[in-house]
């Protein structure tokens, strides 16, 4: 099957699924286009999607160059761990960074976006699952870095909500378990933060994309499901 029939696929179910939680219409899809290719990305624009995913900022900036020509209402969020020699880059061609994994990549992020005058959304990642190894480790910290965001100290930075990758395994009860966790800590970081908007729950990807849904969900990241196997060794 194309992309396109892929993308319909995976929206029907997002539909059915959301539905029946009594949560129609309330479930974005972020495509995964990392490792495919340029034309696989302009397949799906061409099919509807807006919203799109990469983990690497060269391979993004690449790719969506030609994108944004044909389709300037697409829009990149990175999703992979960012290194602070690639923030620049980042920011100047995403809308969200979802991978906010520690405290000290706030401070590049306030830098880059100023020296272009660009307000930028962030997604903490956090980290709720033993087989991944990013994202925040204790809330804690995350409390601190939006204490330090409420204090005006990144005006240029937008927190919107929380990221987290489930485990890689069999056992959906695990799954189950660190998807509650993300929402869990939306919820208490809601309530201790009421001028921000959290509400952004960024969880599932193709293998668990359902079971993310039903525990609350706002994000999908879809890749597999809608562009097939990537070419690559690793599970970057
Ligand atoms: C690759 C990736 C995805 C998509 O994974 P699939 O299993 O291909 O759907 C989602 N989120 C992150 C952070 C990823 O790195």
């Amino acid at each position: 099957m194309g992309v396109k029939e892929n993308l319909a696929k995976v929206k029907a179910e997002i539909d059915s699924i959301s539905k029946k939680c009594g949560r129609e219409g309330k479930v974005k899809l972020l495509a995964v286009s990392k490792f495919h290719p340029a034309s696989s990305v302009l397949e799906a624009a061409e099919a509807g999607q807006i919203l799109f995913g990469e983990n690497r900022v060269q391979e993004a900036s690449e790719k969506f160059c030609e994108v944004a020509k044909k389709f300037p209402a697409a829009r990149l969020h990175i999703i992979g761990h960012l290194q602070r020699n690639k923030v620049k880059e980042a920011v100047r061609i995403a809308s969200c960074i979802q991978s906010v994994d520690r405290a000290e990549i706030l401070d590049e992020i306030e830098k880059r976006c100023a020296e272009i005058g660009k307000e930028i959304e962030i997604l903490f990642e956090y980290h709720t699952g033993e087989e991944s190894k990013s994202g925040f480790e204790s809330e804690d910290e995350i409390r601190a870095a939006l204490g330090k965001i409420s204090c005006g100290k990144y005006p240029h930075i937008k927190p919107r909500g929380f990221m987290t990758m489930a485990p890689f395994t069999e056992d959906e009860g695990a799954i189950r378990a660190s998807f509650k966790k993300l929402r869990e800590l939306s919820i208490l970081m809601q309530s201790e933060f009421p001028q921000f908007d959290l509400k952004e729950l960024s969880m599932g990807m193709s293998g668990d994309f359902r079971i993310a849904i039903e525990e609350g969900s706002t994000m999908v990241r879809v890749g597999t499901a809608i562009f097939g196997a990537r070419n690559t060794g690793n599970n970057q």
